[in-house]
């Protein structure tokens, strides 16, 4: 049996840069997981089957499941065809910004890896990952990097920003695909740079953090679902040194250099919205 832990994402930066012809979006974003993990265990079965076992009624357990493609995908490239049997226990919401879906698949990649002793590299874990979802290519490594193209070409950056973070979900699930759809790329003006964030982490300087923060999806969000323009501004008003909405939405975190500070505004934010999480960025 191998257990692994599937780390949740924030965007420290989301930049478009232009719509594909495929449909998908060119995207240049620093992405950054934080210990809010679901954990993922695979055990072998006797049988060639792939089964999903979850703790909770509202994700798939069926071939919908990103968690049973990528061990679907990751057996046809190996051209292995053995059971096994995946128990999710999840705690990261879903829709929310998250990349809960595709930080399960990345585990079962990683898992499998060892459980089937295959001896892949994360690169080559990560190429196998982007036909299962864009945002698995950076949770097959995790810490800190600069992501571009759809979500496929993943630089991990050797920093390790050490924040207090508080994750706060307005309650209400969003479709990354509704979001972008609602973008028009010609009219953003203000485009966030990831070398910028890059820049600032390494400065260790928390204010030039939040000045490199930034996501041009969060306007398209914020028109869409207002409850989420009072989430960020609850956060600000208690003192989040660095607010940013996450991927698509409509999570909404802040971030502090202070363990006291953050659990006071995770402890106020627990009034009033019931999906608020207290974790660190790793
Ligand atoms: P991202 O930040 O990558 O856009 P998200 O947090 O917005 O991700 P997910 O939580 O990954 O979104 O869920 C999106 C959809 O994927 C949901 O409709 C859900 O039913 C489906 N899904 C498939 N597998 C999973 C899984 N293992 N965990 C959560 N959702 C899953």
């Amino acid at each position: 049996m191998v257990f692994e832990k599937a780390r949740a994402k924030i965007n420290l930066t989301l930049d478009v840069l232009a719509k594909r012809p495929d449909g998908y979006h060119d995207v240049e974003m620093v992405m950054q997981s934080v210990d809010f993990c679901d954990y993922i265990s695979l055990t072998p079965r006797l049988d060639n089957q792939i089964v999903i076992r979850a703790n909770v009624p509202y994700i798939p357990t069926d071939e919908r499941n990103l968690a049973y493609k990528a061990a679907h995908v990751l057996r046809m490239h190996m051209g292995i065809f053995r059971g096994v049997e995946i128990d999710i226990d999840k705690r990261i919401p879903v829709a929310a910004g998250l990349a809960g879906g595709s930080t399960d698949a990345a585990a079962v990649l990683r898992g499998l890896n060892h459980l089937w002793q295959l001896h892949l590299s994360l690169k080559e874990l990560s190429q196998i990952g982007e036909e299962v979802g864009s945002d698995v290519p950076f949770c097959i490594y995790g810490g800190t990097a600069v992501v571009r193209g759809r979500g496929e070409i993943v630089e991990p950056v050797p920093i390790r920003p050490a924040f207090w973070v508080v994750l706060a979900k307005p309650p209400l699930a969003v479709s990354t695909a509704e979001i972008y759809g609602a973008l028009d790329v010609s009219s953003v003006d203000l485009h966030p740079r990831a070398n910028n964030m890059i820049l600032a982490l390494q400065s260790g300087d928390v204010q030039a953090v939040a000045d490199a923060a930034g996501n041009v999806l969060e306007p398209v969000c914020f028109a869409l679902y207002p409850e989420t323009i009072r989430v960020k501004e609850q956060l600000v008003r208690l003192g989040s040194q660095v607010t940013l909405m996450s991927g698509s939405g409509p999570t909404v975190f802040g971030l502090f250099e202070r363990e006291q500070r953050a659990r006071r505004v995770y402890n106020t934010m627990r009034t009033t919205l019931k999906e608020v999480y207290l974790c660190q960025t790793c």
